[in-house]
């Protein structure tokens, strides 16, 4: 059982106009949330309040009354639309004071520079009635401290290179003083090439059995990311409740989960592949280079990868991977035989244990009937055997390519880990042909099936 007391709650108001427009998001957010979260502090809603004295003063007013810590970032500085410390006092109706030492401090680092003091500057050097300055060393606008009955309010910098080093140096300090001790600890679950809906219908049952488990749920192209986070008052027993729901959910999930860490697919499969002591060879079409762009920028990816071929034309296909003019003419460069001899030529003229392949129609145009938008053929070859997968992908272009990739790595992970590559998700199974045995070629890891079951040619 996860048992823990009612832990601290947090709101954060990003203060801006400029990021209630179009071209700017608020990120301080994201890294403020990062550290209170390492504090046990829960962060339950955020705002985004445009430069006005009245909205700014109502949202800070009713975060107050629904969290014990509500953080305030940017619109401290010295010109016309910087208003926090103004709505700050107008919202608990306490009155702004010069600072005798914020101001020295304030001419002392503009003399430090050179550059003139506008008088504009000083209001830089405004204290909230009550309030603690906090000082910035990386800009001149100072942040501000203060209680307002029992709750803390937290004035801070908008420019992330002053408001980070003032959250590490001031703010977390203060609130580790404040907060009683809790631990949140959170456990990832990387899940590749199942629908969103299916995954969270294994997995609601489960998670929502635990009530102090707080389950977030992130899904991308073919890739969905579980987020268990738990808070207790021990670290350890965080750790042990956090945990037992992630592996009570990956249990439900098989060989769908690829992480049970925050790792890439990618990195899963380069270190698979290292720990095999094989390697890979890439020949894509309609993904051009994605899944060689992907396993290249794991770090160290030089020890199993050999390099791949983004053989988009006809003719690059015959000349570079062997495939035959008949399976081009007979069947279209989207094709289950072209995704075979594609797969089979990389390895074959690479040399490496391990290639795959794709082609398929990425759209929006060149979709037909027969060969709609979105159908992808998937090769997977290692000596001993060559799968090739039949996807139906929805979606936009971008979309159709990114689960190629996802789909072709995870197969790839699949069979490295000895099961059958590609998930049961699509009706059409793969197709499986066994390889001549070719002299020469390094084999697959000693005792293993390489995950590609033998099929009789
Ligand atoms: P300054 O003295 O620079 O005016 P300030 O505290 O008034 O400091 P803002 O004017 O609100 O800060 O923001 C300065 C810059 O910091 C913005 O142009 C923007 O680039 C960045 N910034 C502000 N708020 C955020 C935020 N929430 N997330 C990311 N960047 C932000
Ligand atoms: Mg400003």
């Amino acid at each position: 059982v996860c048992g823990a007391p009612s832990p601290m709650i947090a709101e954060i108001i990003a203060v801006g106009s400029e990021l209630v427009t179009s071209p700017r998001i608020d990120t301080n957010s994201l890294f403020l949330t990062a550290r209170l979260n390492e504090l046990g502090i829960e962060v339950r809603r955020k705002s985004v309040v445009a430069d006005n004295l009245d909205l700014l003063a109502a949202a800070i007013r009713e975060a107050h009354q629904r969290a014990h810590v509500v953080a305030l970032t940017g619109g401290l500085g010295p010109t016309e639309d910087d208003l926090t410390r103004e709505a700050v006092a107008a919202a608990f109706g306490l009155s702004l004071e010069r600072d005798a030492g914020a101001e020295s401090r304030l001419r002392q680092w503009f003399a430090g520079r050179g550059v003139p003091m506008a008088a504009s500057n000083l209001k830089q050097a405004d204290r909230i009635a009550g309030a603690e300055l906090l000082p910035n060393r990386k800009g001149t606008a100072a942040g501000q401290w203060l209680q307002v009955d029992g709750r803390i309010v937290v004035l801070l910098p908008g420019p992330p290179r002053e408001i980070e080093v003032m959250i590490l140096e001031q703010v977390v300090p203060r609130l580790r003083a404040l907060a009683p001790p809790r631990h949140l600890v959170t456990r990832v679950l990387k899940i590749a090439d199942r629908p969103e809906s299916a995954v969270d219908e294994i997995a609601a049952p489960i998670y929502s059995r635990h009530a102090n488990i707080a389950t977030t749920i992130l899904a991308g192209a073919g890739d969905i990311e579980f987020r268990f986070r738990c808070t207790a008052e021990t670290e350890s027993e965080a750790e042990r409740c956090a945990s037992a729901v992630a592996e009570e959910v990956a249990g439900a999930m098989g060989d769908a989960v690829y992480s049970r860490a925050s790792e890439d697919l990618e990195a899963v499969v380069g270190r698979m592949l290292a720990d095999r002591g094989e390697t890979l060879a890439t020949a894509e079409s309609c993904t051009g280079g994605l899944v060689a762009e992907r396993i290249t920028a794991v770090p160290g990816a030089s020890r199993y990868f050999l390099g791949g071929v983004v053989s988009y034309s006809d003719e690059l296909k015959m000349r570079l991977l062997d495939v035959s003019a008949d399976a081009l003419r007979i069947h279209g460069a989207v094709s289950e035989p072209v995704a075979r001899e594609m797969a089979d030529g990389a390895r074959r003229r690479s040399g490496a244990t391990w290639a795959v392949s794709i082609t398929g129609i990425a759209g929006p145009d060149g979709g037909t009937a027969e060969k709609p938008v979105g159908l992808v053929f998937i090769g997977l070859a290692n000596p001993k055997a060559t799968a090739v997968a039949r996807r139906a992908f929805f979606g936009d272009r971008e979309r159709i390519r990114r689960l190629a990739a996802q789909v072709a790595l995870d197969g790839l992970r699949l069979a490295l880990g000895n099961t059958p590559p590609f998930s049961p998700s699509d009706p059409r199974p793969a197709t499986t042909r066994a390889n001549e045995p070719a002299p020469g070629l390094a084999s697959p890891g000693a005792g293993s099936e390489s995950g590609i079951e033998r099929v009789a040619p």
